[in-house]
């Protein structure tokens, strides 16, 4: 919850969730993510009335349209499978929609909704041209063949295509889609529609991508803590790091942090966490990324090969560091983990993962006052590499490797600059309050130009 509220502040936030509430009844992720930010919002816009006047957080927080579709495929053994997909197209007062596609058995509207709510202020954040949304289906990818992830992605396509364009909606990869999915995904997509017009991002270098689009969020995040500490003359060299996940984003998260001479010392997935005092350096890494991604294994397996702790159906927050990356999913922070951090001296947490901090663990960690790092912040380098992406792909050209670094330190930096400069609280920066509101004045502002549409 946001500190200092006042009473009145605090019914007006509780009477624009109620009506929330009663309008997306059995959604609690999306609940959670708009209460975050109304509790900044909200008394915000008694500052600039035109936004109340004009009614833009009402309007902000009603997707332009929810998509839902079946999918329909066929397994190695012959059965007819029948999964939901979803595509939210939230808001594209800024340009077109633009947000990932997540396969996960946890995949369901409100999921989706607080993925898409959040991405329309993340995107905004990144100073690039791009709207909200967010899609997936509630397929669960693992211990599926090549063949049956072919077969799923070309039946989601063939639906999806019908909703998407260069200049209306331009999905990416999020969790459980990564590049292999992006590719039978694109593959589809231009069977279907004869072009080549990049409308998928987190392609391959060969056939469309970007350079950095892979290592994007996982850098972006340790630029962005890297950003934290310099306003406390601090920096990463000789910092013990807690990451929790093992895919995408946790790996290039452990990459950078060995990059800039800090020592991660723990990993996790679903089934538990790994402890690996002497550090995963990049030796290490290089394992778990064949593991995860080429023979899709399971976390214990590194305790095994390595001789270090491993922790069955635990989350590594409890382990003493100076630093924490949540990459792994959404709440995986809870109360009692934000007070584990806090008593072992933890003195930053940037979110790699989206919204993996519940309310309560979030006020455990701004009453500390630790550098704290919202994921609409911390973890926009991988949105902004994707807008890169589409610019290269409109421009028929691929940038240099150190072009692309060159301008994902820079939005990072100027993602940090905007949330102090909403941020401040004397000599205190609420990240989580800078971040909100610098992501929403932007949309704000294009939505009064734009009428009451
Ligand atoms: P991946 O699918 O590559 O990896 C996800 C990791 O999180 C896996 O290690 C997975 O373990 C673990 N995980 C997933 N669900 C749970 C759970 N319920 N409990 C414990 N562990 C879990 O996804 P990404 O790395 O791409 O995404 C991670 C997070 O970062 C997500 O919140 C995503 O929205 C966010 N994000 C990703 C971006 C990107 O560029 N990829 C951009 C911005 C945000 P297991 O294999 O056992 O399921």
């Amino acid at each position: 919850m946001a500190l200092n509220l006042s009473p009145e502040r605090r019914a007006e936030v509780d009477r624009f969730m109620r009506g929330l509430i009663r309008r997306n009844p059995g959604e609690p992720e999306f609940h959670q993510a708009v209460r975050e930010a109304a509790e900044y919002l909200i008394p915000f816009t008694h500052e600039r009335p035109e936004y109340r006047h004009a009614r833009i957080l009402e309007r902000l927080t009603e997707p332009d349209r929810a998509i839902s579709f079946r999918v329909c495929w066929t397994d190695d053994a012959g059965n007819v499978r029948t999964n939901r997909g979803y595509r939210i197209q939230f808001n594209n007062a800024i340009g077109p929609y633009k947000g990932g596609l997540r396969f996960h058995k946890s995949v369901n509207a409100s999921v989706l909704k607080f993925l898409g709510f959040e991405q329309i202020l993340k995107n905004s954040l990144t100073t690039l041209p791009m709207g909200g949304g967010k899609g997936g289906a509630n397929f669960n990818p693992k211990g599926k063949s090549d063949g049956e992830m072919m077969r799923f992605c070309q039946s989601f396509m063939t639906e999806l295509h019908h909703y998407i364009g260069q200049t209306t909606d331009v999905p990416a990869g999020d969790i459980g889609v990564g590049t292999r999915e992006i590719g039978y995904l694109y593959g589809q997509y231009m069977r279907l529609s004869g072009t080549f017009d990049g409308v998928l991002t987190g392609k391959g270098a060969a056939w469309g991508g970007s350079l950095v689009r892979t290592e994007a969020t996982g850098y972006g995040l340790v630029y962005f803590m890297k950003e934290m500490l310099r306003t406390r003359g601090d920096g990463l060299r000789g910092k013990t790091c807690l990451v929790s996940g093992a895919g995408n984003v946790a790996q290039y998260t452990v990459e950078k942090l060995n990059g800039l001479g800090a020592k991660v010392v723990t990993l996790s997935d679903s089934s538990g966490f790994v402890y690996d005092k002497d550090g995963i350096d990049a030796e290490k890494l290089g394992w778990i990324m064949e593991l995860k991604n080429e023979r899709r294994g399971r976390i214990g397996e590194y305790a095994a090969k390595f001789g270090c702790e491993f922790h069955a159906g635990k989350r590594p927050w409890g382990v003493p560091a100076d630093l924490a990356f949540p990459c792994a999913t959404q709440n995986e922070i809870g109360r009692a983990d934000a007070e584990a951090l806090v008593a072992n001296g933890v003195i930053g947490l940037a979110e790699g993962a989206n919204m993996p901090t519940e309310p309560e663990a979030m006020d455990v960690l701004l009453k500390a006052k630790i550098l704290y790092a919202p994921a609409k912040a911390s973890n926009a380098g991988g949105v902004a590499v994707s807008g890169f992406e589409r610019t290269q792909n409109s421009m028929f050209l691929s940038w240099p490797r150190a072009e692309v670094e060159r301008r994902l330190q820079e939005v990072m930096k100027e993602i940090h600059r905007k949330c102090v400069r909403y941020g401040r609280q004397g000599d205190f920066v609420n990240y989580v309050r800078g971040a909100n509101i610098a992501g929403f004045v932007k949309v704000a502002d294009a939505m009064l130009a734009l009428g009451v549409v």
